[in-house]
């Protein structure tokens, strides 16, 4: 692989794109010809309930599991079958769900893991101090001993340091009080402006829908809604979400193709502060 990383994506054309993504974990079909296009500066985010597959997705990109079909460009570039170190030092970048963060490692340390292959770019160890005004002082502490929330905040860190150009973050409100999502989640304009990508994976839809910038539903391995926030509608959500059928139409969960009316719900509303 060249330098893909050292290139400014051009703005009109995606810095990632996965074509027809299909992958096994054995005899499971955890993903069936998944295609979606990120392009820079989006926030896109993959919504969808307990074993759709999100994690899977994201994983893949990375480069954790190989595809039984289909691809996946960076930059242009097919990547599909290049190790997940290269991708990462290339620019992608995952924030793991449940963090995964060195326990017994003080906050600087699990830092200065992230930064051993970073590549150039605006993030620092300094700078993350910066954003999560709470780090400095604690930076001897071992990160066993933060709260979950804090911990999050490491982890996020952690994937700053190496100077993503696509940041992916599976789940980050997992096990969260509400009010530290909303903190964590609060970061990303500032995250954003430094001219990253982000890929999210969130199960509380309603999150996804305050950050995102397109929507991407999965229900079993498959993609059962796309688009921006503003135009998907509550139920149609929740039915592709949940896999309902409307009563009045098929409920899309079968295929590619978003599902053209919706079952009424209510659970889900897309607020004015959606995009
Ligand atoms: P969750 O929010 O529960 O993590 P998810 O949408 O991220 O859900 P995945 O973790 O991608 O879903 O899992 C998709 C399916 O693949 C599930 O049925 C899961 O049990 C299965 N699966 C995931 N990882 C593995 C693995 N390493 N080996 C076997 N099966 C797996």
């Amino acid at each position: 692989m060249s330098e893909p990383a050292d290139r400014a994506p051009k703005q009109d054309e995606p810095i990632l794109e996965v074509r027809e993504l299909t992958v096994h974990h054995g005899q499971l079909r955890a993903l069936d010809h998944i295609s979606l296009r990120v392009f820079p500066g989006e926030v896109y985010a993959i919504i969808g309930a307990n074993g759709a597959g999100k994690s899977t997705l994201l994983r893949t990109i990375a480069g954790l599991h190989q595809p039984t079909e289909g691809s996946i460009r960076y930059d242009g570039q097919d990547v599909t079958r290049i190790r997940p170190e290269r991708r990462a030092i290339s620019g992608i970048v995952m924030v793991p769900e449940g963090r995964r963060l060195f326990g017994s490692l003080t906050v600087e340390e699990n830092l200065q893991v992230g930064a051993t292959y970073a590549r150039k770019g605006p993030w620092t160890i300094e700078r993350v101090y910066e954003l999560f005004s709470w780090m400095k002082d604690r930076r001897a502490q071992r990160t066993e001993q933060l709260s979950g929330g804090e911990q999050q905040a490491v982890a996020i860190g952690r994937a700053l340091v190496a100077n993503p150009r696509v940041l992916m973050l599976d789940e980050l409100s997992l096990g969260l009080a509400p009010v530290v999502v909303q903190r964590i989640y609060g970061m990303l304009p500032q995250i954003l402006a430094t001219g990253l990508t982000v890929l999210l994976v969130e199960q509380d839809v309603s999150q996804a829908l305050r950050v995102a910038s397109h929507l991407q539903c999965l229900l079993e391995g498959r993609t059962t809604l796309q688009g921006t926030p503003s135009e998907v509608t509550p139920e149609q959500v929740e039915v592709a979400y949940f896999g309902l059928r409307s009563p009045g139409g098929p409920g899309g969960t079968e295929g590619g193709e978003p599902p053209v009316s919706g079952v009424g719900l209510g659970g889900v509303v897309p607020s004015e502060e959606a995009r």
